[in-house]
């Protein structure tokens, strides 16, 4: 039993992005070849099921390749270990109950502390145990979501002593690093180095886009999740780096018509055609994770040729204005995004970005690795 729809994820297109990605401290903005530059140790982030890819699989794929992983939530490193992942798993939000400490030891987990609570208890745990792991402490440069106090420096320092070893970290996020202008991003770049100037702290501040775009800000440590999976921070236009699409997600035509001028197509009757029109249904619909409120127009691609959406969403069905494809059949593929309809040009029409396509791509599509 099957359905003609699958998210076919590319593991060699991830390979050759993280491979790019990890090579890039070698040149400097403009191209040319950096000397001396800090090699960074790669967190590859694979928290909400890998952005959708599978974390299992994606895990597996590249464990050997970096120095650790990364998820939100505590929970999300059960079904890693599960699968036999054995790298360091980074928890990006450290712990939110008492009770998550007790995976630290028996799931290999690093704490990224934002909070004096989360300190006291990770104190409190590991004297406890009479054993500790490394530590990772986040200051709020500028992003005002979380983290302690860049002013909070020494206090965090004095009042946590215990969890201040040679190798905790200290780290960062910034909010507009993926932005044209860059005087937010490099603000609080500037803010973070100067504070931490004076200790050997290792330091780890960059996501995708600030690894690709701030040389400065390529630390001990870099944090990548978009990049690796294939989609670009930037948009299109001013992306300073190409990658490989990671998502193929594809569905097939299950039904086709031609309807008169003045018919309308879906619930609401909401789109009305123009001209004599061929109407493609598509076996996908936003239970799978495509965003109902994509707009007529939304592209798709089918046949070596671009289709727009047209009439609502349903939740199993999609349908395609088909009229000027050359050729066309029920059984024929069409691919929602991925190598040949890149996910940032949907994206753009539905108002959202290629991560929230990708993350919501939902349970019931199988993924299918290559
Ligand atoms: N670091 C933190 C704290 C994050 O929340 C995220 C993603 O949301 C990342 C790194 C990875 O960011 P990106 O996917 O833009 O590389």
């Amino acid at each position: 039993m099957s359905r003609p729809t699958s998210a076919f994820i590319d593991l060699s297109a991830l390979k050759e992005n993280l491979k790019m990605l990890s090579e890039l401290h070698q040149k400097n903005a403009d191209g040319s070849q950096s000397v001396g530059a800090k090699t960074p140790k790669i967190i590859a982030v694979v928290k909400a099921n890998a952005y959708g890819n599978g974390a299992i699989e994606v895990a597996q794929a590249i464990e050997s390749r970096v120095d650790l992983l990364a998820i939100a939530f505590a929970h999300e490193a059960l079904e890693l270990r599960e699968a036999g992942i054995t790298k360091p798993i980074l928890v990006l939000q450290g712990p939110h109950q008492l009770v998550d400490l007790s995976l630290t030891f028996s799931h290999n987990l690093y704490w990224m502390l934002h909070t004096d609570w989360q300190a006291e208890a990770l104190s409190a745990f590991f004297a406890e145990q009479n054993k500790s792991s490394q530590t990772w402490f986040k200051f709020d440069t500028g992003m005002h979501r979380l983290g302690f106090g860049l002013d909070d420096f020494d206090r965090v320092q004095h009042t946590y002593k215990s969890l201040w070893q040679a190798n905790t970290v200290v780290c960062s996020h910034l909010a507009c690093a993926d932005e044209v202008i860059q005087q937010h991003a490099q603000q609080q770049i500037d803010k973070f180095l100067q504070n931490v100037e004076d200790s050997d702290y290792p330091r780890c501040i960059a996501n995708s886009a600030t690894h690709v775009r701030f040389t400065n800000a390529r630390q001990d440590y870099v944090r990548l999740g978009i990049a690796m999976y294939g989609s670009t921070p930037f948009t299109a236009e001013d992306s300073p780096i190409t990658l490989a699409p990671v998502m193929h997600f594809e569905s097939q035509i299950i039904a086709l018509r031609t309807i008169p001028k003045g018919d309308a197509v879906g619930y609401g009757a909401t789109w009305q055609a123009k001209r004599e029109s061929v109407i493609a249904t598509v076996a996908l619909g936003y239970a799978d994770g495509y965003p109902r409120h994509a707009p007529t127009g939304t592209p798709a691609y089918c046949n070596g040729q671009t289709i727009p959406l047209v009439g609502r969403v349903s939740m199993d069905m999609l349908t395609f204005d088909v009229t000027d494809l050359t050729a066309v059949a029920i059984g024929d593929t069409v691919q929602l995004w991925g190598d040949k309809m890149p996910i940032n040009q949907v994206a753009d029409h539905v108002g959202t970005i290629g991560y929230e396509l990708m993350t919501r791509v939902s349970a019931r599509v199988p993924r299918v690795y290559k």
